[in-house]
C-alpha cells in the first residue's frame, strides 16, 4: 500500500525566526508516519535548522526545492546534491512549475538531476506541470505524461518505484483555483498508465502521485479521496502551521 504523502513547498518565503515559530508550533501535532508522511520543502538556507528539527520530530522529513546535478565543483550558486544527503534531506523536488518557467529548466536537465538525487540515497519528488492552454490542444496524453516520460529516462524500475510524482497544473499553482477532483484523478490516471507502460504494473502500484494546485484544508479531504492520488503538495498554505496541521490531519 501507498502510505498518503503531504509535502509544504514554503518556496521563498519565511524569515529564520518564522520558521522555527513554524516548528514549535507543529511540534507534536503532526499524524503517525505510517499513517500520513510529512515533509516540508524549504528554501535551501533553512536546511540546517530543519534537519535538526526532523532529527528530533520523526513525523516530519525535510525535502529541498531543487539542487544541481554535480556534487560539487565551480558552479557558483549551486546547491550540491551530496552536500542535501549528507545533511540528513530525504527528499528533492525536482521541475517545480516556477523552476521551469523563471530558470528556464528542461526536461533533459531535470532528468540529470532525478539521477544525481538518486544517486545521493534521496528521493526525487518529479513536478510535470500543465498550462491550460496545452490541456486544450495538445493530445490528451501528452500535455502532462510527456514531462514524466523525460524526468524518468535511464532510471531503473527498482529507482523508480521510490519516486514521487507530482502533478501540478500551474493554472492552479497560487492561483487560488483548485483543479476539480475528477481533473486531478483523471490526470494522476494517466500519468499510472505512462508509468505502468514504463515498469509495469506491480512497479507502478508503488510510486505515489501528489497534487499541487492550491490545496487547502478545505479541499485536501476531497482530493485525497481519489484513486490515483497519494499525497498533495500545498504552497501557500503550508506557511501557516495551523493550516498545515489541519492539512496532515485531514484523515481525522
Ligand atoms: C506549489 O507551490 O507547488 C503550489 C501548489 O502552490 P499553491 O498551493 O500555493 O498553489
Amino acid at each position: 500500500m501507498r502510505t498518503p504523502f503531504i509535502v509544504g513547498n514554503w518556496k521563498m518565503n519565511l524569515t529564520l525566526s518564522e520558521v522555527e515559530d513554524f516548528l514549535s508550533t507543529v511540534k507534536g501535532r503532526l499524524p503517525d508516519p505510517h499513517d500520513v508522511e510529512c515533509a516540508i520543502a524549504a528554501s535551501s538556507i533553512y536546511m540546517d535548522a530543519l534537519t535538526k528539527f526532523c532529527k528530533e520530530e520523526k513525523n516530519l522529513k525535510t525535502a529541498a526545492q531543487n539542487c544541481f546535478y554535480k556534487d560539487s565543483g565551480a558552479y557558483t550558486g549551486e546547491v550540491s546534491p551530496m552536500a542535501l544527503a549528507d545533511m540528513g534531506v530525504k527528499y528533492v523536488m525536482l521541475g517545480h512549475s516556477e523552476r521551469r518557467k523563471y530558470f528556464d529548466e528542461s526536461n533533459k536537465m531535470i532528468n540529470k538531476k532525478v539521477k544525481a538525487v538518486i544517486k545521493n540515497n534521496m528521493t526525487p519528488i518529479i513536478c510535470c506541470d500543465e498550462t491550460m492552454a496545452k490541456r486544450k490542444t495538445v493530445d490528451e496524453m501528452n500535455w502532462v505524461v510527456n514531462p514524466v516520460i523525460e524526468a524518468l529516462k535511464g532510471i531503473s524500475p527498482e529507482d523508480a518505484k521510490h519516486v514521487v510524482i507530482g502533478y501540478e497544473p500551474s493554472w492552479a499553482i497560487g492561483t487560488g483555483r483548485t483543479a476539480s477532483a475528477a481533473e486531478i484523478q483523471e490526470a494522476c490516471f494517466l500519468i499510472r498508465e505512462t508509468l505502468i507502460d514504463l515498469y509495469g504494473q506491480d512497479i507502478a502500484n508503488e510510486i505515489r502521485i501528489v497534487y499541487g494546485g492550491s490545496v487547502n484544508s478545505r479541499n485536501v479531504a476531497e482530493i485525497m479521496k481519489q484513486e490515483d492520488v497519494d499525497g498533495v503538495l500545498p504552497g501557500k498554505s503550508s506557511l501557516k502551521a495551523e493550516e498545515f496541521i489541519k492539512i496532515v490531519n485531514y484523515q481525522n
